[in-house]
């Protein structure tokens, strides 16, 4: 619906495109040779017609997505890490607790060497990997939510053990169940006189996240982002979520990836940080990035190296496109540069004939209305 214009439209059904907007006309709908016809008008259409239609999405985006979200055959999928955004109230500790997580565990690997801002980090523990979303608040996770491009497989809300339950903690708490992703519980501040875990159990269980050890589903961690208290427990708790969900991808498949940020950097041009979502992605591929496309010229990971190719869950900031692309892009490799080039001229002619076809009609309304 919406994306296919008067003259296409007459096009596809061997009509001239007065006859289609004769129609309309009749039945006091007004459209022009290069408007957007409305889901209701192609409807009209197809019966007066007595052609049969079938929707297609905006242009070629069916087809790469068919190519990438084919039924993918279990014996190539691998485990992948788990994906990790924290939210909470505003001074409950989100950035404490992500600086403790990082520079307890990735700290020795390093080994006094440079950390690149990526967007997200990885760290190890028992073996296994786990990225962590360093970024997004609600409104990135909403946001990325709304376009469809849900990076994160875990959510951790961070209540202060003193504090309490909060506006901002009920409002994460609804938006991580709307997205139907599994969340666990920090508690953190731990190490105050003042922290009163039971407290925060009593009230989140008002509000439908009852404790696991209260007899309910969700699991609460214990914390002190300053003494680096309950740090392991929380890690084990989140590998222990992302067992139970069997997270997986196929490595061996052209990259599919979501921009959780990006900027325009001195040197470097356009710079997107991206988790790759399956596939692995490579130096040298040609990419689609929502409105913009590129050739990726380097991969930046967050230990400050640079990488060849990357696989599922991994994080990493790239380099290579023509335009700063917008959070919640998605990322998508395809075989040439052409295509990719044509297909991110066909999403920016739409979007404008869109933007053109919608001040057209409402200055049409406007005029009957007058008359
Ligand atoms: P954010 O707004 O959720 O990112 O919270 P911050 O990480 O900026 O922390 C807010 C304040 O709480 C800062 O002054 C931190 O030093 C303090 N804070 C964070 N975690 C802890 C903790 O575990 N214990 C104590 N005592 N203070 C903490
Ligand atoms: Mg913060």
């Amino acid at each position: 619906p919406e994306n296919v214009r008067v003259y296409e439209f007459a096009e596809k059904v061997n009509r001239s495109v007065g006859e289609v907007i004769g129609v309309l006309f009749a039945l006091g709908m007004m459209v022009t040779k290069n408007d957007f016809l409305s889901k209701d008008e192609i409807e009209i259409l197809a019966e007066e017609f007595e052609v049969e239609v079938t929707t297609v999405n905006p242009l070629d985006e069916l087809e790469i997505a068919e190519d990438h979200d084919a039924e993918e055959d279990e014996a190539n999928l691998e485990e992948r890490p788990p994906v990790i955004t924290i939210m909470g109230h505003v001074d409950h500790g989100k950035t404490s607790l992500l600086d403790r997580i990082r520079t307890s565990k990735v700290a020795d690997k390093e080994a006094g060497g440079i950390t690149q801002h990526v967007g997200a980090y990885q760290v190890e523990k028992n073996g296994k990997k786990i990225t962590f979303v360093d970024t997004p608040g609600h409104e990135a996770f909403t946001e990325m939510r709304s376009r469809g491009a849900q990076a994160t497989d875990i959510v951790i809300i961070v209540v202060a053990a003193d504090d309490g339950v909060m506006p901002q903690t009920k409002e994460a708490i609804s938006h991580t169940k709307a997205a139907g992703v599994p969340l666990i519980v920090a508690i953190n501040k731990m190490d105050k006189e003042s922290a009163n875990p039971d407290n925060v159990k009593a009230q989140l269980s008002e509000i439908g996240v009852m404790a696991a050890d209260w007899g309910g589903e969700y699991e609460f961690v214990p914390v002190s982002a300053h003494t680096g208290m309950g740090i392991d427990d929380l890690l084990e708790t989140i590998l222990l979520q992302a067992e139970v969900m069997e997270l997986k991808a196929n490595p061996n498949r052209k990259a599919k990836a979501v921009v959780v940020e990006s900027s325009l950097e001195k040197g470097f041009g356009p710079v997107a940080n991206v988790i790759i979502k399956n596939g692995t992605l490579h130096v040298g591929d040609n990419v689609i990035v929502g409105k913009t496309y590129g050739r990726i010229k380097a991969i930046k990971l967050d230990d400050g190296s640079n990488a060849k190719e990357i696989g599922p869950s991994t994080p990493a900031a790239i380099v290579g496109l023509n335009e700063v692309p917008g959070a919640g892009d998605e990322l998508i490799v395809m075989d040439t540069d052409k295509e990719v080039r044509e297909l991110a001229e066909k999403r920016a002619e739409y979007d404008r004939a869109k933007a053109l076809s919608k001040s057209t009609k409402a200055s049409l309304d406007d005029l009957s209305a007058l008359i």
